[in-house]
């Protein structure tokens, strides 16, 4: 398949779409837009931004076609195998999973307008794009350089999957450096109106991944691309791809405020490389972008993911004992303040994603996935390390998860999940699915039982909020700095 994108005018905000498929010789076949992006699991229904749509074949003669569902077109090819869809997307959307065109630059998520016919979704995909020559191309696959002319530039994917994958920013003033550690090399891209301060943030983007790849054994892909868009107002946004992390922020102005959520966003988003990228849930390999793909395991992919990316900012050293508590204490009044008494379980929760999980909701109804779900992988985490007095920690069980699945990329179960977490515990714990991952019983005591072996404790004031408290107790100073600094 290849994809031309231009834009006659991009003040429009209109991106023009030419799509040439190869299909099979048939009487018809039929072409699909996404209905959603992985990293977000709801419907978006891409297809409300295409304006006009035409399908003809490879001399130029219209096709007839109708739509057999909100965003699948069958098309009449009568044996027809060069297949031209041209249509246009409207690109008006700042956030990390849509697209955006302007005179300035153009920000494009190709899940959001590229077709597929099923037949091809593992061909090798190409994107061209009709940009000024003067662009730089930020993007985690590669360019075709024998393709480049004077007007465009052309991408490479290896299938549709891994160019769905991957988000792009073009524009003549992004800046950029980059990072080595062990065989990788990471691209910071910054598109937006701010001076960078390159030295602090190449120190500590080096940190926080060598301590990511330290503790994982490795890191999945040769190059690593964080793209980043500071925006003039306030936003915080970041969506994992498989060589790239697509990543909005603002306000531009904000100094440190910006740098604490730059550095949060990006270490959650890199362990992501390894947890969702990879360790994938099997429900969700491989995607159909069709419709729902319901999971149980949200909890792992966000909650782990949450719990790690500060954590890893903390063990790193980008992060003081008062920067993590504070961070900690966040995913307390999340869910204690707000969800304490709510219904549903993380799993539950996790499976209807797809209904509401991205909306305020009625009251008392779902859990976050990422704040209780990284309140239980902290509860986890210290249990293991209670029972092997450090020697063994929420790290082996992601390590394990890593080998088994995400090296294969075979995808896991929640009962895969279990497994490995009791594997590594070394004895069943039933008491921790039941209460942390299975219902809804409060968390706080099972919370303040992990916390104490390290000297803290959750406190809950009488108004109902919460606060993180540190105990003076020698011998649990000695067990939190073994767990707040271990590099394995
Ligand atoms: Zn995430």
């Amino acid at each position: 398949m290849h994809y031309r994108l231009y834009s006659h005018n991009p003040e429009s905000r209109y991106i023009e779409v030419e799509c040439h498929m190869k299909a099979t010789a048939a009487e018809a076949i039929e072409v699909q837009l996404p209905a959603w992006r992985p990293g977000r699991y709801e419907l978006q229904n891409f297809a409300k931004n295409i304006q006009k749509f035409e399908i003809f074949d490879g001399a130029g003669n219209p096709l007839p076609f109708r739509k057999i569902a909100k965003d699948r077109w069958l098309v009449q090819t009568q044996d027809t195998t060069d297949i031209v869809a041209r249509y246009n997307y409207y690109s008006n959307i700042l956030n990390a999973g849509s697209s955006y065109v302007s005179e300035e630059f153009w920000y494009v998520n190709p899940v959001n307008l590229c077709l597929y016919i099923d037949e091809n979704l593992t061909e090798s995909c190409t994107l061209e794009l009709v940009i000024p020559g003067n662009f730089l191309v930020a993007c985690g696959l590669k360019e075709n350089l024998d393709a480049r002319t004077a007007e465009s530039r052309t991408l490479f994917a290896k299938d549709y999957y891994e160019l769905v994958d991957s988000p792009l920013i073009a524009s003549a003033t992004i800046q950029c450096q980059t990072y080595q550690v062990a065989d990788t090399k990471f691209h910071v891209w910054m598109q937006g109106n701010i001076k960078p301060d390159w030295h602090r943030i190449l120190i500590d983007f080096e940190k926080f991944t060598s301590a990511q790849i330290a503790t994982m054994g490795e890191f999945p892909e040769p190059e690593y691309h964080f793209l980043n868009l500071i925006l003039s107002t306030p936003y915080y946004h970041g969506v994992e791809h498989r060589h790239s992390t697509m990543i909005v922020l603002g306000p531009d102005d904000e100094g440190e405020g910006l740098y604490t959520d730059l550095l949060g966003v990006s270490s959650h988003e890199l362990f992501h490389a390894w947890n969702i990228i990879r360790i994938r849930p099997k429900e969700l390999l491989p995607y159909d972008f069709t419709k729902e793909n319901y999971f149980t395991t949200c909890f792992v992919a966000e909650g782990v993911t949450t719990y790690y990316g500060d954590l890893f900012l903390r063990r790193s050293g980008v992060f003081d004992d008062a920067a993590y508590y504070r961070e900690l204490q966040v995913y307390m009044k999340r869910h204690f303040e707000n969800n304490r008494d709510a219904q549903q379980s993380l799993v539950e929760s996790s499976w209807d994603l797809w209904l509401d999980g991205y909306e305020k909701g009625i009251p008392r109804r779902k859990v976050s996935v990422y704040h209780k779900g990284a309140l239980a992988a902290l509860i986890l985490d210290i249990t293991i390390r209670k029972n092997h007095q450090h020697k063994k920690s929420l790290d082996d069980v992601m390590r394990l998860m890593w080998e088994r699945f995400g090296i294969p990329f075979v995808g896991y179960s929640f009962e895969d999940y279990q497994n490995v977490v009791e594997e590594v515990v070394g004895e069943p714990i039933d008491w921790y699915w039941k209460d942390c991952i299975l219902s809804n019983v409060p968390m706080e005591s099972h919370l303040n039982q992990a916390l104490s072996w390290v000297g803290l404790q959750m406190v809950t004031f009488s108004d109902g909020t919460v606060h993180l408290q540190e105990l003076e107790n020698e011998r649990a100073v000695l067990q939190r700095n073994k767990w707040l600094n271990s590099d394995s």
